[in-house]
């Protein structure tokens, strides 16, 4: 029987008509006779009212009372609607005693004036162990067999650090295979996504991470994908800054993989490599849309018919040069640089060198530290650092321009006809993409007009 992995997000976990649309999603698929694996977010707005709390937590014991209360509130408000007595109590209890000990995690970080990633990673995972239980109700109210099995009973175990681990594929498809496999026949099953277990560590995989959840689990089960979203799919550019944005029909995992990295919203990259290790198929749902077809990501090669799919910016970006004159014949230099960033644990994004000068761009929050944590460079080379904030990263993106001639060409005079300074540009790393920086307050033209050059109007 074919297996279908439903992810769904947060931020369609949101209203009763969500939920209601959820469950006739899941009815229909039942009809349709395929089996189901759902992966789950948190509510709308859990996570990061979870993260708001601990900190407040860490300061004071004084809010954790109203932070317990407003998370059995946004919970419970859906277990309302359950109609069946014995369904809605199980779960009320349930919620209860979960947030209970939530409840003893927020405390400690308040008596402790602790925080630390261990923590964090514990009390972020509620959101996922709590939105489950609603949709379960929920589903089980149907008359649908739904199942919630917890990450620690279903066997998802990860590794690496806290707050970016990564799931252990053998134990956890051994695992998933015997705790889930026989289950899947009578019942749907519903997981949470976003973290893992580590021994008995709990470790999230990054914010965003259920849709990496979601990946291996489509990988586990060999399974079609389907991320469920208030959107169909990934755009040609931010609607926001350019009104002929299109959606994009399908894209090829580097692709895909590509435009979150870049900062697209839609699908979080780590999904990919999951779904490209078993060539999987994944799509992109709308939960108000949902005959719709949605951008699918798959192995598939492309017909070349765009050249250009999309254009992708991060908004937050600035620059550091590190300039010297020594450099030349230093071998081991550019390292050094690199090195001490890393000891900060300071990502790096674009990166250009020349014989004297190094440039690259970092988050724009990093920047003052990047920029002191590079001073003591000189203890070994006279170099001066000098940084630059309130820029724009812009990627294009398409596989096919690997075998086109003049983009970069084409991009750049478009550029500099509009009078739009080009800072740092990275084309070939990747092949697929071509980067580059610009002045914060030009980005939105420069989308135009590149989208304007590739796309048409
Ligand atoms: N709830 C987590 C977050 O908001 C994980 C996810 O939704 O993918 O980041
Ligand atoms: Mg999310």
């Amino acid at each position: 029987m074919e297996t279908t992995v439903l992810k769904i997000g947060g931020g369609i976990l949101r209203d009763k008509d969500c939920f209601d649309r959820v469950v006739n999603i899941v009815k229909q698929n039942k009809e349709n006779g395929t089996q189901q694996i759902l992966v789950l977010s948190a509510l709308y707005g859990v996570t990061d009212f979870l993260i708001e709390s601990t900190h407040k937590s860490l300061h004071s014991d004084k809010e954790i009372e109203a932070t317990i209360h407003k998370l059995k509130e946004m919970h419970k408000q859906y277990i309302g609607f359950v109609e069946n007595k014995e369904v809605k109590e199980k779960a009320e209890f349930e919620i209860d005693d979960k947030i209970s000990i939530l409840e003893k995690f927020l405390y400690g970080v308040s008596y402790l004036k602790e925080l630390s990633p261990r923590s964090k990673d514990m009390i972020q995972s509620y959101g996922e162990r709590l939105s489950p239980i609603v949709l379960e109700a929920i589903l089980n109210d149907h008359g649908v067999d739904a199942k919630f099995v917890d990450a620690e009973d279903a066997g998802i175990y990860c590794k690496g650090d806290f707050e970016k681990a990564l799931v252990e594929m053998n134990s956890t498809t051994k695992a998933l295979h015997e705790n889930i496999s026989p289950l899947l026949k009578e019942n749907i099953i519903l997981l949470p996504g976003y973290y893992g277990i580590d021994d008995a560590e709990v470790k999230t995989f990054g914010r965003g991470g259920t849709d990496y959840s979601a990946g291996v689990l489509a990988n586990v089960f060999s399974a079609k994908l389907e991320i469920w979203k208030d959107v169909s799919g990934f755009m040609s550019a931010d609607p926001k800054a350019v009104k002929d944005a299109v959606q994009i029909n399908n894209l090829s995992y580097d692709e895909a993989e590509e435009l979150g990295y870049l900062g697209a919203k839609i699908l979080h990259p780590k999904t990919i490599a999951p779904l490209r290790e078993k060539e999987l198929f994944a799509e992109i749902k709308n939960l108000f849309d949902p005959d719709k077809k949605g951008t699918t990501i798959s192995g598939k090669k492309d017909v070349c018919d765009l050249i250009v799919k999309s254009i992708a910016t991060n908004k937050d970006i600035g620059i550091i040069t590190v300039k010297s004159s020594s450099m030349v014949n230093s071998p081991g230099f550019a390292s050094k640089i690199f090195r001490k960033l890393a000891e900060k644990e300071i990502p790096i994004d674009l990166i250009c060198t020349g014989e004297t000068a190094v440039s690259f761009s970092v988050n724009e929050s990093d920047i003052e530290a990047a920029a002191e944590q590079l001073q003591s460079l000189n203890d070994t080379i006279p170099c001066t650092i000098s940084s630059e904030k309130e820029l724009a990263m812009i990627g294009i993106i398409g596989e096919c321009m690997k075998d086109s001639k003049g983009i970069a060409g084409k991009l750049f005079t478009a550029m500099g006809e509009n009078n739009i300074n080009v800072e740092l540009i990275s084309q070939g790393a990747s092949e697929i993409n071509i980067s580059f920086v610009v002045n914060r307050n030009n980005v939105d033209k420069a989308v135009e007009i590149a989208h304007k050059t590739f796309m048409g109007e």
